[in-house]
């Protein structure tokens, strides 16, 4: 790491913090440096701070998604809490900061009278999370509802709709882009709708997810779904359901769920879920493909997970 990094001295930094505190999978070693943000200022200034020193960065949401190695994330960690939120009813939008929470903005769009983001109570994590993974649940996605998107990239922030993100499912081309751009804002559009049925609408949906998702330390479903079939149908059918590694295993209640029993490293859940793509594989011919990232620093063994 270059030892010019200069960021703003109000910022909290620390050095070495845990990475299995800031992700629900409670997996994962230290980041070199952590720096928690606030402001969406701060952030553009710690990212253009890093690629200025040459430093290594990686922003994280609510880490919902996350598998970071054992070994810990080389450089700077820069946990996003940008949660600044405008419901705009004459614009047809909600002008969100990317650090605010999908389900809080669930809840503040209901409860305002404002339709649209009812599915944002399914998907933890932050807005930028869902946007870089056009995260989705009841059979809508940041694809439906994003109208455009203020994105960091190394040579200055650009506004994106949503065919320069090219999303798909599970999907956007942030993902793939070597220059790791950064959401710092999101547009959503929204429609008039009556509170009481958004927040009943918003309680049938968490009631259903309590019904059918396992509790406990995971990141959601491991794998996506191949076209036309689910993960956890072929992972239950190839036997592999409380199939387990060191402290990670495969939950009895839904098979597309790697679950930590409080004692499981990075490298177990690693090894479970190569186990798993294996057998589904062989017995079904289908390889399934992870939906949760990998961060930091692995093996490059580890990466034929995603291969
Ligand atoms: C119990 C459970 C249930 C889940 N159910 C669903 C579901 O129904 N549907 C669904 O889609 N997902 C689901 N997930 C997965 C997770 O909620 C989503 O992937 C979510 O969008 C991740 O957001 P995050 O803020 O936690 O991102 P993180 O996990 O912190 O990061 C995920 C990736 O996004 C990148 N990233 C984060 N913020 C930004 C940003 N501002 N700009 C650019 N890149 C960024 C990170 O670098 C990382 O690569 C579930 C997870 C759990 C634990």
């Amino acid at each position: 790491m270059s030892a010019t990094l200069s960021l703003p001295e109000h910022l909290d930094v620390r050095q070495r913090e845990p990475l299995a505190r800031h992700s629900t999978f409670g997996v994962g070693g230290p980041a070199d440096l952590w720096v928690d943000v606030h402001a969406v200022d701060d952030l553009v200034a710690v990212l253009d701070a890093a690629e200025a020193a040459g430093t290594p960065r990686t922003v994280v949401g609510h880490g919902t998604n996350l598998l970071v190695a054992d070994a810990g994330i080389e450089g700077l960690v820069l946990a996003n809490s940008c949660v600044g939120l405008t419901f705009d009813p004459a614009g047809g939008l909600a002008q969100v900061e990317s650090g605010h929470t999908m389900a809080r903005l669930a809840r503040q769009a209901a409860a305002g009278g404002h339709a649209g983001l009812g599915f944002a109570i399914g998907v933890p994590g932050t807005v930028g999370g869902a946007v870089f993974g056009n995260a989705g649940a009841w059979g809508s996605d940041i694809a439906a509802v994003l109208e455009s998107a203020q994105v960091w990239y190394p040579d200055g922030v650009r506004r994106l709709g949503p065919d320069d993100l090219a999303f798909a499912y599970r999907h956007s081309a942030l993902q793939n882009d070597p220059e790791t751009p950064v959401v710092l804002t999101a547009a959503l559009r929204i429609e008039p709708g009556d509170p009481a049925e958004l927040e009943a609408q918003l309680q049938t949906f968490a009631r259903r997810r309590l019904d059918t998702q396992p509790r406990g330390q995971n990141a959601g479903s491991f794998f996506k779904n191949p076209s036309g079939d689910y993960a956890g149908r072929l992972i239950e059918s190839a036997g592999l359901k409380g199939c387990a590694r060191g402290g990670a295993f495969v939950s009895p209640l839904h098979a597309n769920f790697i679950s930590n029993d409080g004692t499981a490293t990075a490298a177990d859940v690693l090894s479970l879920a190569r186990h798993v793509q294996t057998i589904v594989q062989q017995r079904h011919g289908i390889r399934l493909e992870p939906e949760v990232r990998l961060l930091g620093r692995w093996e490059t063994a580890a990466w034929e997970l995603t291969a």
